[in-house]
Formats: structure tokens, C-alpha cells, sequence
């Protein structure tokens, strides 16, 4: 993680410099934003450069000055950059929250403040409703209502964050505590273990013996996910990650673990449902454990399976604790068989370094068969989409060559010639069909006019034969695109009548459809593709996060 907060610490400097605009700040700007680059490409932790040899360091990196060595090596060391903390504090600390709105730079940033003093977010939207902004120059009503949207989406995503936007970094801040000698067993409750689709806060559980409570809290305290200590007693740490969500730590003692993870897990409703029953059978349950009414015996706390079997229940598996039918049916032992990670066979949507992905066929292929798939397809951008360097027909043609060539080389895993195909703007394909015709596979994807015409676009390139699924419906992007608004229902209706399935896009970005739709196309009866959209070797990974999202959303594997 090195690496990104260095990157998001020089671009910090780089915002300081630009909203402050000395002349001596010009050359600074240039040089951090170089080390962003290259901390950005770096493909290991740069702790591990400076492991390797201390004297050279830079040498290793060409492109990192001496000033931006010494706040590296700064930052590796104590988790902290000092000279940017000063820096902070040049200018009103509201400034740098106004950057995260999608749309504004550090220049204007630098125009609100100094023209109109205002310095952060609720004077922004103030100003902009009482009409100042779109007043200044070079401002207008177009931009300013872009500012606005801007606000709102930062409303709507910053309070919690995507599951699968922080799904692997929780997994290494979890391992990080299991590796303490002092933690007996640690693990995550709420609502990152149910799979929620986003996440408020992270409930993190510890058993840890009494009298080494006082010295793990202490040694937790520094560990380096942390940013902020809110609150902090004996058995509980309330802090914020540097990721930006609350985590909430408790320590409990080891033979009441698993009634912990059942309590913290929740959901509330889900809870209440459990202590109703056990009350019935006379039984009480709590964060401690199952006792007996009569006479307070404990009956199971170790394990959150005996915690069920004693309730006369199957085991209910975090992700479908929502409160509504799981009880019933546990105790009926009809739990829904939801799709697992072992039924995924292979992935069909992913870039390559033909279009706008990171690696080569063959890496994105080597990288698949580890996953153990049987299969991908590789679906780099058509020709419209400039921006992501899309496949002209005759590129198309070389990528099938290629394509062909590695499948005969037998690497143990097949590859498909497909590719993400652009639905334009009135609704046809960005491929004539004599191109479409060799393809293997087609995602059918909007990229641009994001607007009421997606519906008709989706309506009608349904209906054409070289479509096997459509990309990323909704086509939201956490923190900066909403869903589209448009009538599913009809489409769906029209995707299961033509045979066109819908994607379910688990890439870290996107997250579409959101599991919200999932029950509206199951009753349609349209059947799904699980892909990663990735555009590396590590995003293969992703799978699994989607995975975790189907299950919540109870989905079998037999409609994939
Ligand atoms: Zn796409
Ligand atoms: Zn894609």
C-alpha cells in the first residue's frame, strides 16, 4: 500500500503548491507530479527498493529527486510526511476537501477562495446557490451545475465505501492483526462479512488473554492502516483507517469468540429474529453467548455453529443474515445453495495491451489458469473508443491471429477472440457485421451519451444476433457516475426474450449491475455473465469479490 499513499501524498503537495501558486511552487509541482507517475507504475512496494539498498536508492528510480527521496524514505519509516503537515497548514483545510469533487482542480479551487473566500464544501454549494460562482469569470452556468452534481455524488459515495473498491485491503489490514503473537484468533464482523455492497465502518473482533490486553491495544495502536485514534478503553479502539472508514476494535476473550462474530455480524433484524427464538426454547443470547433462562449455564460461546445447532438450526452463512426468510428456512434446512467461486469456469470480459489493458494475452491467459478457469475472453475496446486505444478491424484481425496462434501453443487454458464492442449513440454496434461475424464473443457496452437514450440504444441492440451479453449496464462509476435512470424492467424483459445476458461487471470501479437490479432480471428470467472488466493480471482477482456480492443477493449458479 506504500505506494498509493505516497502517490496520494504528492498529489496532495502538488494541490498545495498549485492552490497556493507562488512562483517558487511551480517547479515543485512538476517534479511531484513525476513522482506520481512513477510511484504509480512501480510494480513492487518501493519499501522493498529501499530494503534492497539503502545508498542507492534513487538510483534504483531514476525520475525521484533528493527532496522527494528524503520524504519517501520519511514516510516508509514513521507513516508520515512532516513537511506536508506543515504545509497543510498554509492554507484553510477545507480547500483540499473541495478537490475531492469530481470536475474541480486546484485552480479554481484557488479562484473560490481568493475571489469569494469560500473554504470548503458547504460554502462551495452555498455560493453556487446563491448565484456568486457562475458569476466569476470563466465560469458559467454549465460548469457550476457540473460542480454541484459533483457535490452531491461526493454526499452519496464518501459516507461508505464499495465493498469491492476495499475488499482486499481489509483482507491485509485483517491479516496484519492475525499475525500478532498476542491475537489468539481475529476476525471481521458487520457488514463486511455479510457482503454487503457497501460498507460503513469495519468491526474488527480479537481474542487475546487478558493480561496481554493492555500491550496489544499499545502495539495495535501503531500499526500502519490507522490514521486517526477517536477513542480508545480497554477492551475497545475506535480509530479511522487511512483508506477513510471508521474501524472499530474489540477484544474479547477466546472461548467467547464465535458468540462475538454472531453478535457483531448482525443484522440487527437478523438478531432479533435469533434471540425471539431462543427465548422461546429458553434460551438466552448476547454478545457473551447461549445460556440457559434456568439457571444462566452457558451453553455455546466458543463457535458460531454450535451457537445454530443449539438454536435447533443449519449453520446461516454471514452473507445471508438479512433478516428476512434465513431462519425459517435453516430451520427447515432449505438455505439456498449460492454460487461459489469453484463453479466460475472462466472470465469474459478483460482487456489486454491491444486496447487500454496492462498486460499481454498470454500474461492475462498464464494468470487465468492459476485461477484454475477453463476459459477467457479477451475483449479489448472497438474502434470508437479512441480514448482506450480501440481495435481498428484490421488490429481485430491481428489480435485473432494471435489469439489462434497461442491456442495452438496448448497453455491449458482457451482463450476466445471477443471484444467489447461500443453501443453508439443511435444505437448500433461499433463493428460491421462481416467483423462482428469472427468474433467469438461480444460484450455490447455504452461508453458515451450517458443519457434517457441508453434505454433505446439497450432496447435495440439486443435484438442483434452477434450480442451475447451487455456490459455494465448502469454504467456507474463509484464517486464520479450514477446509475442510469432508465426502465430495466423493459429491458430485461426484452434480454431474457433474445437471449442476451446480462454482465455482472466486478470491477473495483464499477460494481454493475449493483445487486439492487439482480432480483428484478432474475424474474425475468435473464441469465448473468460474472466478468472482472480487467485491464491487468491482478484485477483477475476480483472475481471473488463479485462472487462474495452473488451470494449475497442468494444467487445460484446454474443462471450463470
Ligand atoms: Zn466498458
Ligand atoms: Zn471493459
Amino acid at each position: 500500500m506504500n505506494n498509493q499513499n505516497l502517490a496520494k501524498i504528492f498529489t496532495t503537495f502538488t494541490h498545495i503548491c498549485e492552490i497556493r501558486g507562488d512562483k517558487n511552487d511551480f517547479f515543485r509541482v512538476r517534479s511531484y507530479q513525476k513522482v506520481v507517475q512513477i510511484l504509480e507504475n512501480l510494480d513492487k512496494d518501493i519499501a522493498e527498493f529501499l530494503d534492497e539498498n539503502k545508498e542507492k536508492f534513487t538510483q534504483n528510480i531514476p525520475g525521484i529527486g533528493k527532496e522527494s527521496e528524503k520524504k519517501i524514505i520519511e514516510y516508509i519509516n514513521t507513516g508520515k510526511v512532516t513537511e506536508l503537515e506543515e504545509m497543510k497548514k498554509t492554507i484553510p483545510d477545507g480547500l483540499l476537501d473541495m478537490l475531492e469533487i469530481k470536475n474541480l482542480g486546484p485552480k479554481k479551487v484557488k479562484k473560490f477562495w481568493t475571489e469569494l473566500d469560500v473554504t470548503n464544501i458547504e460554502k462551495l454549494k452555498q455560493a453556487i446557490l446563491d448565484g456568486k460562482i457562475e458569476k466569476l469569470s470563466g465560469m458559467g452556468q454549465k460548469s457550476t451545475q457540473k460542480i454541484l452534481e459533483g457535490i452531491e455524488i461526493l454526499n452519496l459515495y464518501n459516507q461508505r465505501k464499495p465493498l469491492v473498491e476495499i475488499y482486499f485491503d481489509i483482507q491485509e489490514i485483517l491479516k496484519e492483526v492475525q499475525n500478532h503473537p498476542l491475537a489468539i484468533k481475529a476476525d471481521i464482523a458487520g457488514s463486511f462479512r455479510r457482503h454487503k455492497e457497501t460498507v460503513g465502518d469495519i468491526d474488527l473482533l480479537v481474542a487475546c488473554k487478558q493480561e496481554n490486553r493492555e500491550i496489544f491495544i499499545q502495539d495495535y495502536l501503531k500499526m500502519d492502516f490507522l490514521e486517526k485514534i477517536e477513542n480508545q478503553g480497554d477492551t475497545k479502539v475506535t480509530a479511522y483507517l487511512k483508506l477513510g472508514l471508521q474501524i472499530d476494535l474489540r477484544l474479547v476473550e477466546e472461548d467467547q469468540f464465535g458468540a462475538a462474530m454472531q453478535y457483531f455480524t448482525g443484522n440487527q433484524t437478523h438478531n432479533i429474529n435469533l434471540r425471539t427464538r431462543a427465548k422461546q426454547m429458553g434460551m438466552k443470547i448476547n454478545e457473551y453467548g447461549l445460556f440457559s433462562l434456568k439457571d444462566n449455564q452457558v451453553i455455546a460461546s466458543q463457535k458460531e455453529e454450535d451457537i445454530y445447532k443449539a438454536l435447533d438450526l443449519d449453520f446461516v452463512p454471514p452473507y445471508i443474515r438479512g433478516g428476512t426468510d434465513e431462519i425459517s428456512l435453516a430451520e427447515k434446512s432449505k438455505l439456498p445453495k449460492v454460487i461459489e467461486i469453484k463453479d466460475i469456469k472462466g472470465d469474459c470480459h478483460m482487456h489486454s495491451n491491444y486496447s487500454d489493458g496492462k498486460n499481454t494475452i498470454q500474461e492475462m491467459a498464464q494468470k487465468a489458469k492459476e485461477l484454475n478457469y477453463e476459459y477467457i475472453v479477451i475483449t479489448d475496446h472497438s474502434q470508437s473508443l479512441k480514448i482506450a486505444n480501440g481495435l481498428t478491424p484490421e488490429r481485430l484481425f491481428e489480435k485473432a491471429k494471435e489469439t489462434q496462434k497461442l491456442n495452438s501453443e496448448n497453455l491449458g487454458i482457451h482463450i476466445f477472440h471477443g471484444s467489447e464492442v461500443d453501443i453508439l449513440k443511435d444505437g448500433s454496434l461499433d463493428y460491421k457485421d462481416q467483423d462482428l461475424e469472427n468474433l467469438d464473443f461480444v460484450v455490447a457496452s455504452i461508453h458515451s451519451k450517458f443519457d434517457e437514450s441508453c434505454e433505446e440504444r439497450y432496447l435495440k441492440v439486443i435484438e442483434n444476433p452477434y450480442v451475447n451479453v451487455i456490459g455494465h449496464m448502469t454504467t456507474q462509476e463509484y464517486g464520479s457516475r450514477k446509475p442510469l435512470e432508465i426502465n430495466y424492467d423493459k429491458i430485461f424483459e426484452k434480454a431474457a426474450k433474445y437471449n442476451v445476458a446480462i454482465e455482472i461487471n466486478c470491477s473495483s470501479r464499477r460494481n454493475d449491475i449493483p445487486s439492487d437490479l439482480i432480483p428484478l432480471a432474475l424474474k425475468h428470467g435473464c441469465k448473468f455473465f460474472i466478468n472482472t472488466d480487467s485491464h491487468s493480471i491482478q484485477q483477475l482477482l476480483n472475481m471473488q469479490i463479485g462472487v462474495n456480492l452473488l451470494k449475497a443477493a442468494r444467487v445460484k449458479k446454474e443462471i450463470l
